[in-house]
């Protein structure tokens, strides 16, 4: 018995950010766009800290607020949280050039939310197959023209495949688009708990005026136990999220295990009275490519584009994952559909994918940060030493009374001497400023 081929103008593979943003811009230009997703759901297998970003959100749906987009809390206060062993000091923003209409983060929950965006491509007309693993590519003259599902008679056809297929990017480096897997040291695994507290207790342990005012805070310093990392916090409507993130290398090295990190930050004594009481409602790990530009593979080849985690677009200082890969699936959506116009699907067409990612934040910052994951790799003093001296500092600053001040500025100054000499502190410091301007 002979089966149908079944063809489509467009595959995405993964109905993750990227994947379904990919699909709508396709399908809403008039391509008929199949998304495959290996989860039950979309979102089903999805996980960050984390908050999502308007302006990536609105560039693909203008009318986003009509649209009634499953998010938690604005975030109205965001910054540092420095941590050493049983101390902290924050340095939060609140107000002021944060007071932006719409605010331009907001927390959210991955499986709704990536479920409502996939369903925001579905109303665009794309067709999403769930439960379904892209195994393979089918080839046809040595060029890609649609892949192979683990479903009996899976084989789908297109002459565009759009992979979004996240960190893990096995498709990635079957097609030979990058030579090696993902390497331990230019990836992070970041590991978290989503605890459910009443949001009126989360209000007055957090300082919040409202459920409308949430928090985005980075912490830096004792969380990571020395390892490069960071760890973080979030408040969703109901719940606190906190984690923290790690490079494999340094894990193995350490031979600290993910949970141990996390309840160490959970115990820190600024952190356990947060969320005392609270009721464990996700506990997971997912993997982070910190690589960054150094560890991109390449984009595009005939008849295939990359997009998101899968081409390590994730700047890990500002959190900035989920509006790299909604711009990235936008651009590869556009791209595809003016291959489809000129009826070329070469790499030479495709190119314009990256060529337009080089025109926006995406690449720019992926470039310009291009040293961050070598830099905070080889500076370890930033993850332990000099946390721990802004606590030891501002601590002794704000309890010398009664001392003679020349002498406390002396004692303040030997807490970090002693344990980093001046000159290098300064090296630190010069070398920090050049690996974030990008020189
Ligand atoms: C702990 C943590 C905290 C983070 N915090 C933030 C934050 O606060 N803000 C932010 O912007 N970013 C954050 N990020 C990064 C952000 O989550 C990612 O950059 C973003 O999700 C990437 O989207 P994506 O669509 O490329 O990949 P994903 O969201 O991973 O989607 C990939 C999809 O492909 C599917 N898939 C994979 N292989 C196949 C296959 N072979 N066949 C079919 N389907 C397949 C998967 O099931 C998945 O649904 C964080 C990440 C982590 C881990």
């Amino acid at each position: 018995m002979s089966s149908k081929k079944i063809q489509f103008d467009v595959i995405v593979v993964g109905a993750g950010l990227a994947g379904s943003t990919a699909a709508a811009v396709a399908a809403r230009n008039g391509l008929n766009t199949a998304v495959i997703e290996r989860g039950q759901q979309p979102g089903g297998k999805n996980f960050f800290g984390g908050a999502v970003y308007t302006h990536a959100l609105q560039e693909i749906y203008p009318d986003l607020w009509d649209r009634n987009p499953p998010l938690e809390r604005p975030v109205t206060e965001t910054g540092f949280w420095f941590m050493s062993k049983d101390g902290m000091v924050k340095a939060t923003v609140q107000g002021g050039k944060l007071n932006n209409d719409p605010i331009d983060a907001y927390v959210a929950l991955r499986a709704r939310f990536d479920s409502w965006w996939a369903d925001q491509a579905k109303s665009e007309g794309a067709f999403i197959i769930p439960k379904t693993l892209v195994e393979e590519f089918i080839y046809q003259d040595g060029k890609v023209v649609g892949v192979k599902t683990d479903r009996p008679q899976g084989d789908v056809y297109a002459p565009v495949v759009i992979i979004c297929e996240g960190v893990n990017n096995l498709l990635t480096q079957k097609l030979g688009l990058i030579d090696h897997d993902i390497r331990p040291a230019a990836t992070a695994l970041g590991v978290k708990q989503l605890i459910s507290l009443p949001a009126e207790t989360i209000n007055a342990r957090l300082g919040l005026p409202s459920n409308e005012h949430g928090l985005a805070i980075s912490v830096m310093g004792d969380v990571s136990m020395g390892m490069a990392g960071l760890g973080f916090l979030y408040t969703a409507e109901k719940a606190i999220s906190l984690g923290v993130g790690v490079t494999l290398e340094a894990l193995r090295k350490s031979g600290v295990k993910p949970y141990e990190l996390l309840q160490r930050y959970l115990n820190h004594p600024a952190v356990a009275p947060l969320i005392e009481g609270g009721q464990l409602m996700e506990y997971g790990a997912h993997l982070i490519p910190e690589g960054g530009w150094k560890e991109m593979p390449r984009l595009y080849t005939d008849g295939v584009m990359v997009a998101g985690d899968a081409a390590t677009m994730v700047n890990a200082l500002h959190w900035e994952g989920t509006n790299m890969a909604i711009i990235a699936g936008q651009q590869a959506g556009l791209t595809a559909v003016e291959a489809h116009r000129q009826g070329d699907f070469s790499s030479k067409t495709l190119s314009a994918y990256q060529a337009g990612l080089k025109e926006r934040f995406v690449m720019k910052d992926l470039y310009q940060y291009r040293n961050l994951s070598r830099f905070l790799d080889s500076h370890p003093e930033f993850m332990d030493i000099y946390p721990t001296f802004l606590n030891d500092a501002l601590g002794m600053f704000f309890s010398g009374f009664g001392k003679p001040k020349k002498r406390l500025y002396k004692d303040i100054l030997r807490t970090l001497t002693s344990r980093r000499p001046l000159l290098k502190v300064v090296g630190d410091l010069v070398s920090f400023g050049r690996t974030i301007i990008g020189i």
